[in-house]
């Protein structure tokens, strides 16, 4: 992989602060994104506090000794990671970033940095050096590319991920995410979207209506029905920006006559928790097990989520009963099983376009996803091409690690965390990118429409809407009347 260097206009662009000055002057902290009002004062006495709580509950200790041993400074890292090789900037080699956290490590929480702290009085934390961490940790998409290479088995986002994690205990995270994530634990609506439970039920009305004009087939989004086999729970930003994902997914369980259901308790996977702090990560996932217990259903099956999948699947076993803990499927898991038994049939002679494929990072770069659904797009594409490279070492599409949601550093993400994946998009020549995950459509969307790449962006089951063959019976029934 080669990335050329950003221009200077470019670097310009990419860099520019959104915030006013009296916001910053207010904060006391020069960073691109807006975090909610918190206590400027004694951030590094508050900052060592924190991370001495977080390792005393936590075992990142044992991570943090491994990788302060290991580092061999050899920059394999450097030429994996798209930041940097679209920056060209040493604050953005991977390693370089995650001495950040590692040098605070070392010199206030093990025994001879305490020691010659205490000898030489010189080293302590400054707001300069937590300032420096509020930005780089966000300008990392913990796409985790760099960890495919380091010989040393460093996780540079694991680093970034704790880092993060530091900071919004003392009140430094971005504002974009706290604040749907506030709503979605503590708000009326319980969801990300403050999406009301009426919009919800219009919307999924309205989406059977459509399904009904274009099929003629009567498809329904079952809700609240107790002892269903799967709780299926989309991103919730699906039910406003994703129409088609939807229908086709619901026109997937109408032909394999899977038992599924929706909660109107609670609909949304998104786990903000995962870009910013483990105890929101642990609070959003307990919420989602708990509709699945007061449900009853078998298991729980995520939407076309990259994070809220990856979420889900690792982390309802450690906070919700370890290996009785209902499982977690991805809905592309369950597509692919029903095409596999010879349930699902799909026309090869319908997408008749380019089409290539986007592995999310959070489902791909541990190759828990990625010939599945390449196994369905093939079956009913007939124009599939590859990006390279791809599969456990894709690029990210530079929305990654909640940056996405942050749209005060959009000009960040399209000219530097996405630019090689733009070029990568352009060089296929498709006319469809799939993308199965709601931050990687709305960041290649953003993406390819500021780096001017000519293809629409699309999820795999909007084009499985598009070729799906319902059986016979299930074909021009009469339109159901509304009021009966
Ligand atoms: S690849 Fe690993 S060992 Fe080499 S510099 Fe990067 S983090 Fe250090
Ligand atoms: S996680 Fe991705 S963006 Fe972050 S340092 Fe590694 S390769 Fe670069």
């Amino acid at each position: 992989m080669r990335i050329g260097l950003i221009t200077p206009e470019e670097r310009e662009k990419a860099f520019k602060t959104p915030k006013k000055p009296d916001v910053i002057e207010k904060q006391k902290l020069n960073v691109r994104y807006h975090v909610e009002d918190y206590e400027v004062g004694s951030r590094p006495r508050r900052f060592l506090e924190a991370f001495a709580v977080i390792l005393k509950h936590t075992n990142y200790r044992f991570a943090l000794e491994h990788f302060i041993r290991m580092s061999a400074k050899c920059a394999r890292c450097a030429v994996q990671c798209p930041v940097y090789l679209a920056t060209g900037d040493k604050c953005d080699i991977p390693c370089h970033r995650s001495e950040l956290l590692l040098s605070v490590y070392r010199r206030h929480f093990t025994m001879g940095g305490m020691f010659r702290g205490r000898l030489f009085g010189n080293g302590y934390l400054t707001d300069d050096e937590i300032e420096e961490m509020a930005e780089s940790f966000w300008n990392c998409t913990a796409c985790r590319r760099c960890t495919l290479e380091c010989p040393a088995g460093i996780d540079h986002a694991l680093l970034t991920h704790l880092g993060r994690f530091i900071l919004s205990e003392i009140g430094i995270a971005p504002r974009a995410l706290v604040v749907s994530t506030r709503e979605q634990l503590e708000g009326a609506t319980g969801n990300t979207s403050a999406l009301p439970v009426p919009a919800l039920q219009d919307t999924l009305e309205f989406l059977e209506e459509d399904i009904f004009d274009d099929k003629g087939v009567e498809v329904k989004f079952p809700l609240d029905v107790e002892r269903s086999e799967y709780l299926f729970t989309p991103a919730v930003s699906d039910f406003l920006m994703e129409a088609e994902t939807l229908m086709g997914i619901a026109a997937v369980f109408k032909a394999t006559g899977g038992s599924w259901t929706i909660s109107t308790n609670y609909y949304d996977a998104i786990n903000y928790g995962l870009f910013y702090n483990d105890r929101i990560l642990e609070r959003v996932i307990r919420k989602l097990y708990a509709e699945a217990e007061r449900l009853k259903t078998d298991s729980i099956l995520i939407g076309e989520c990259g994070h809220a999948s990856r979420t889900a699947r690792y982390f309802v076993p450690i906070h919700c009963g370890g290996s009785k803990a209902k499982p977690v499927y991805n809905i592309m898991e369950y597509t692919h099983k029903m095409l596999e038994e010879g349930k699902l049939k799909l026309d090869p002679n319908v997408v008749t376009e380019t089409v290539t494929y986007h592995d999310p990072c959070n489902i791909a770069r541990q190759g828990w996803l990625v010939d599945k659904p390449r196994e369905i797009v093939r079956a009913f594409c007939k124009n599939y091409v590859e990006m390279k490279p791809n599969k456990t070492e894709n690029l990210c599409c530079g929305g990654g690690g909640g940056s996405v949601s942050i749209d005060e550093i959009r000009p960040y993400r399209t000219t530097v965390g996405g630019r090689a994946k733009a070029d990568q998009i352009r060089e296929t020549g498709a006319k469809y990118v799939i993308a199965p995950c709601a931050n990687c459509k709305k960041q290649l969307r953003e993406l390819l429409e500021d780096q001017e790449v000519d293809c629409e962006v699309i999820g795999l089951h909007d084009l499985i809407y598009k070729a799906i063959i319902f059986n016979d019976k299930d074909i021009n029934k009469p339109k159901p009347d509304k009021e009966d």
